[in-house]
């Protein structure tokens, strides 16, 4: 049953750093906005993240301080565990359903839904969710934290066993037609390069092997980081992985061919990471069906010009920000998040 109809400006349909990033800038402006966010807390993925590249800050703190603003202001309104059922354009004003029973009448929507991370079962080759020792490079994030709280070495899900031998296999569910995904996630090989660091700093006697298809460290600071990276010895490899098994001891037995040398190559390894590739958000198909947008072949959704309309749609009065069109790094999206809010303001001002 429907409770009320609220007004306001803007509503932001998604809360992580995107969201938060635009409602904070639309409260500078002096515009209020109402951020739906379907998970139970806000801050999306940077919040698991133990740290972000290239100055290793903690994701924590930074998504503390994005809420922190979201909390203190009065013209942000913020709605956790709902997702939007309906939307309708009436006389230039959206009335959108959401499943908290409420029905919002806004002036403009702005979407951050993000994405999702690859599920690695789906390239069953590697043993995910058969082998306790092969984690996603989420989990090693989680993994990287626990190391970080006890200020020791990190430790092996299976036994606790600390890890010396390190490999992480890159672009797992990424560049692959047969998987359905044929592009690049762009920033697998930054984080992962960032999380084989943190754990050489930790352990420097620790060996960290990375089996990679290419290296893609395009951004400033990135090619920094993975020079800075083989200077701490972790080695690259380029070759593609053909199989993971596991031996009786837990131990991870890698076997690979070296790409650059034409030849096969194996190793047994305490632990493996899957770099695991970017997807568009679960409810992407959903949202684009019940705003009347457009999505690519590849799932993200599409601008309405890729070189002049960075944020519109092609709905009036729709815009879009952050990885949902395509995957960027952090600071990227804390940008878009900003530029959004000074596309709506300039909207707004057309419509009065
Ligand atoms: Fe592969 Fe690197 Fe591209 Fe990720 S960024 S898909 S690991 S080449």
């Amino acid at each position: 049953m429907i409770k009320k109809a609220i007004n306001s400006k803007v509503m932001i349909i998604g809360g992580g750093v995107t969201g938060l990033s635009a409602a904070i800038s639309l409260d500078a402006l002096g515009i209020d906005s109402i951020i739906i966010e379907k998970n139970s807390s806000l801050g999306g993925k940077v919040k698991d993240y133990s740290k972000i590249f290239p100055d290793f800050r903690s994701g924590k703190t930074l998504v503390r301080e994005l809420i922190d603003k979201v909390e203190q202001s009065s013209r942000i309104r913020t709605i956790v565990s709902a997702s939007v059922t309906s939307a309708e354009r009436i006389d230039g004003t959206y009335s959108v359903q959401v499943s908290d029973n409420n029905r919002y009448n806004v002036k403009a929507i702005i979407l951050t839904c993000g994405f999702e991370v690859f599920d690695a079962r789906l390239q069953d080759e590697y043993g995910y969710g058969v082998y306790p020792n092969v984690v996603s490079s989420l989990d090693l994030e989680a993994l990287l934290e626990a190391q970080e709280k006890k200020g020791g070495m990190l430790l092996r899900p299976s036994d606790g066993k600390p890890v010396n031998r390190m490999a992480i296999i890159f672009c797992v569910g990424s560049r692959s037609k047969r998987l359905g995904n044929p592009y690049c996630s762009r920033i697998c090989c930054s984080y992962s390069t960032k999380q084989a660091i943190e754990i050489m700093e930790k352990n420097p006697d620790a060996s960290v092997t990375c089996f990679y298809m290419d290296i893609r460290t395009y951004d400033r600071g990135f090619e920094e980081m993975y020079q800075y990276a083989q200077e701490l010895g972790v080695k690259y490899i380029r070759g593609r992985v053909s199989e993971c098994s596991a031996l009786p001891d837990g131990d991870i037995q890698v076997r690979a061919e070296n790409t650059l040398l034409g030849r096969p190559v194996q190793g047994i390894f305490d632990l493996i990471s899957l770099s695991v590739g970017m997807m568009p958000c679960a409810d992407a198909e959903d949202l684009a069906g019940l705003l009347g947008i457009e999505r690519s072949d590849d799932g993200f959704f599409t601008k309405k010009d890729k070189y002049f309309s960075q944020h519109d749609t092609v709905q009036e009065g729709i815009f879009l920000a952050g990885s949902l069109t395509g995957l960027k790094p952090i600071k990227d999206c804390l940008l878009e998040g900003n530029s959004v809010s000074g596309r709506v303001a300039a909207y707004l001002n057309e419509c009065k």
